[in-house]
This record gives C-alpha cells, structure tokens and sequence, in this order.
C-alpha cells in the first residue's frame, strides 16, 4: 500500500491482485476523489475510472503530480512492487463517471502518448449537456475559474459492454458493462465489474461526506436510477456462487463496501429528505440557488442540494 507518502499526489492500495484504488490524497480543491485502475493483463488493457483533480497539490514537496506518471513510475508494494502500469505497456481505455472537474482535471495527459490515446468512455444519455458549448460550466470549470481539459470522448449507450482491441478480430469483451444512472448529473453513469462482483457508481452516493447535486442534478432521475441500480444488483447475485457480495465503490469516501446496504440506506436518506421528515439544517447560495444541507457531520448520509431540486422531488410524489 503507497499510504500518503509525501512525494506523491496519490495513494494506492489493493482491493484484490488486480484492482486497487488510488486515491487523491491532498487536492487543493479537497475533494480527495477515488479513482480506480482495473488490469485486464490477458488483454494488456487498463480500464480507469475517472482521473482526479489534476494533481494540484497543497503540499509544497510534491514530486508525481500527473496521474499517468504515478500509474506508470511508482512502485507499488501490492502489485509486487511494480508500477500499475509498468512503463505504460498496457493500453488505456478511462471511462468517467460523469464530467465534474474532480474527475476530469487528469486526464490530458491519456490523451497522448506513444502507446496510443486511451479511449474515453462517457455516458450518451445527454449529449447536449457534455457539448462543447455546455462543458465548461456543467464541468463545474467555470465556477471555479479552472481551465476545461481538452478530450474527446466517445458517449456510450445504457449496457454499453467495454472492450479493448485484440489483435486477431478486433475486439476483445472485457467483462464491464456501462449503466446510464442520471440524478447526480444527466451523464451520471455506473461501471459494473462482473469478474470481480464491484459495482462503481461515481458520486450518485458515498456514506460520510455530503451526496451533492449540483443545480444541473435531479432528486427525481436519482431515486429511478437507485430503484434500477439495486434491482440490477439483486438480479446480478442470483446468478453468483455462493458467499459472492456485489460490492460498491464511489467517486468519494466508499469503496468496495457490501452494495445493497449502502445503496438501500442512501435511498431511505434521500427519501426521508424529500418528504420532509428530515428537515435542513443550513442554507446558503451557490451558483445562483438556495443550497440546503441535510443531516450533519458524523451521520452515515448527507445531503448538500438545490432547494429547488427537493421540492421538484416531493411535487412529483404527491
Ligand atoms: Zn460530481
């Protein structure tokens, strides 16, 4: 496990010999996002998903700010020592979780590069709010006075399987499948790891911090996308051996947790919000709405949102 070692913007540790999480440890912005690098070696591919912040550090000793470096530089001890990518030998294919900054700021650098550009996964659910004309703001990039990365990616449909190029007739199925989850964002989307059982969901919702929707988000769309996530998840486990637990990992605070339970708590949360028996604590305005937040430091859910967004919700439920 690379354990914040001050030389590095990121940490890493392993979920099993071929999935770790690294996570951004000290962004000046913090928002520690979770990013995941999943191997495939038998199709010398390596899915990741979403690319950080960027690397902008708050400490001054920082030494591997770009995340493509960290992947193919840094030692890491639970991957026998090696780098995750050991000198770039495997292709990249990055699929972002949706387009808010703290998950797009790495990644110019996949862009580029002698191994060939990586492939970049985005969800095609609206292609209108990732245009060109409308990315700098929805990206969150506009607020905060930060420079739009440039990427091209390719928008994928709902049950869109992943696969990488294969040398013998084309392409080779890498064992993900790409679910359109809107609420968070219109381009919310999920990964679901059928080899390793691990469902990552972005920031749809994590436990500890506050869930945030932005004003661009919908309560509305999040509560279908939930209900279609956990019936997904419960239809998955059928067909697992026994003992297997479909696991969740999130853009921030939660990985690799027993799913249902964290997905069915989160639910309740939003549930208990929209109908009013959890009641908000602080307001304050942002980007041009009254933000509301729900629940306080130390709950297992919190909610930062729109006033706007929850009175659409509770409407739509009478
Ligand atoms: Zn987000």
């Amino acid at each position: 496990m690379v354990r914040d070692n001050p030389r590095y913007a990121f940490s890493c540790s392993a979920f099993s010999p071929h999935t770790f999480l690294i996570i951004e440890t000290h962004d000046v912005y913090s928002e520690h996002p979770y990013i995941y690098a999943i191997l495939r070696p038998e199709t010398n591919t390596i899915l990741l998903i979403d690319t950080g912040c960027g690397g902008v550090s708050s400490r001054p000793d920082v030494e591997v700010k770009v995340l493509r470096d960290f992947l193919e530089t840094v030692d890491i001890p639970s991957n026998h020592d090696r780098p995750l990518n050991d000198g770039g030998r495997f292709g990249y294919i990055v699929a972002l979780s949706h387009c808010h900054y703290d998950h797009i700021l790495g990644i110019e650098p996949f862009c580029v590069g002698s191994n060939g550009a990586a492939r970049i996964v985005a969800s095609s659910y609206d292609p209108h709010f990732l245009s060109p004309t409308h990315l700098p703001e929805h990206s969150l990039c506009n607020f905060l006075h930060i420079r739009l990365p440039r990427y091209t990616p390719v928008l994928v449909p709902h049950f869109h399987r992943i696969a990488a190029p294969s040398t013998s007739d084309g392409l080779q199925d890498l064992g993900f499948t790409v679910l359109h989850t809107p609420g968070h964002t219109p381009d919310s989307l999920a990964i679901w790891d059928e080899k390793e059982s691990v469902i990552y969901i972005g920031d749809t919702l994590y436990e500890e911090e506050p869930i945030i929707f932005p004003n661009e988000g919908s309560i509305r769309d999040w509560l279908d996308s939930v209900d279609f996530l956990i019936l997904f998840i419960k239809d998955r486990q059928v067909g697992q051996p026994r003992g297997t637990v479909i696991r969740v990992s999130c853009g921030h605070a939660t990985a690799f947790k027993e799913a249902l339970p964290v997905l069915q708590g989160a639910k309740a949360f939003i549930e208990a919000v929209v109908s009013g028996r959890e009641q908000a604590r602080t307001r304050r305005f942002k980007r041009g709405e009254v933000n509301a937040e729900y629940g306080q430091v130390g709950d297992r859910f919190r909610l930062i949102c729109p006033e706007r967004l929850v009175k659409e919700a509770s409407g739509a439920l009478r």
